[in-house]
């Protein structure tokens, strides 16, 4: 008896440690292209966030690299199907891996081109402290070669694809990238629908400047669709409902420090995956910087 239940039950707990050792790993999809207009496509799939495809009078330019060989040759492939025109810029909406490192699988005759914070903040080291990367002398032709501090208009023969700059939220360098034809904008990480906002502190993000950067990014736009790094299309609504809800946290964790309430009874008062963006409204509200 005893000899079964060691046979039943130590594999069942074996395979329970491993899996709550190695969080469910979401199976990656091969990439694939979702048309927005006859020009311009949403990268989705593969391993790394949702890109953009843009196809010009006399190239071609994608928003966003995935993180590994495999994923950006499937893109270069998918790309390959729809055009024969060379894709000529990669631009990057911001510095997290999940939208850059793939820079350095994509063929060097292309132009890179970010945000001027977006490339500075490639050379911080790591939110452990570790160096980064990007210090290595052999990634140094796949970093943003161009860089652009308000706003950049790149022409692709007679079409126009407009960068832009709105301020510090996610990080210090999140790029707008507005097609106007289409009212499209991709936004990279500078919304997240359906799970909470990711700021990176580390990085100099900021939740307050947030709320402000997009905002400006409303009034100035007029763009109907809104592409996101993790999210499905969104409208000009959901944008407010975003900004909405961050500004009611703010509201909130600010009375409840008020209260004088500890950093641990507040995140309390909130959903559990809320935890990471609580403490650092908290931090930026106990700190000032807001
Ligand atoms: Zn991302």
């Amino acid at each position: 008896m005893k000899k079964n239940f060691i046979i039943i039950f130590i594999p069942f707990y074996l395979m329970l440690l491993v899996s709550l050792s190695f969080p469910q790993q979401r199976e990656v999809l091969p990439v694939r292209l979702e048309k927005i207009s006859e020009r311009l496509f949403e990268i989705l799939e593969g391993r790394g966030a949702r890109g953009g495809v843009y196809i010009g009078d006399n190239g071609v330019l994608v928003i966003d690299a995935k993180m590994n060989k495999s994923s950006v040759d499937q893109t270069i492939a998918e790309i390959e199907k729809i055009t024969d025109k060379p894709i000529k810029y990669l631009v990057n909406t911001h510095s997290d891996g999940d939208h850059i490192w793939g820079n350095q699988y994509f063929p060097q005759t292309i132009t890179f081109i970010a945000h001027e914070n977006c490339r500075k903040e490639l050379f911080h080291p790591r939110r452990d402290g570790t160096p980064s990367e990007w210090n290595k002398p052999e990634l140094m032709p796949f970093m943003p070669s161009i860089t652009f501090r308000d706003k950049m208009d790149i022409y692709l023969g007679s079409k126009k694809v407009e960068l832009w700059y709105f301020g510090v939220g996610h990080t210090t360098g999140d790029a707008v990238v507005y097609f106007p034809e289409e009212k499209t904008a991709f936004l990279g990480d500078q919304i997240f629908w359906g799970r909470p906002q990711l700021i990176h502190s580390y990085k100099g993000g900021n939740s307050f400047e947030h709320v402000k950067t997009l905002t400006k990014m409303l009034e100035t736009l007029d763009a109907e669709k809104y592409c996101s790094g993790h999210s499905e299309i969104l409208d000009r609504q959901a944008i407010r409902k975003h900004i909405g809800e961050m500004k009611a946290r703010q509201e909130k964790v600010k009375s409840l420090i008020e209260k004088n309430k500890t950093l641990e009874e507040i995140k309390a008062e909130f959903n559990e995956n809320e935890s990471r963006l609580i403490e650092g409204i908290y931090d930026e509200i106990r700190l000032n910087i807001h």
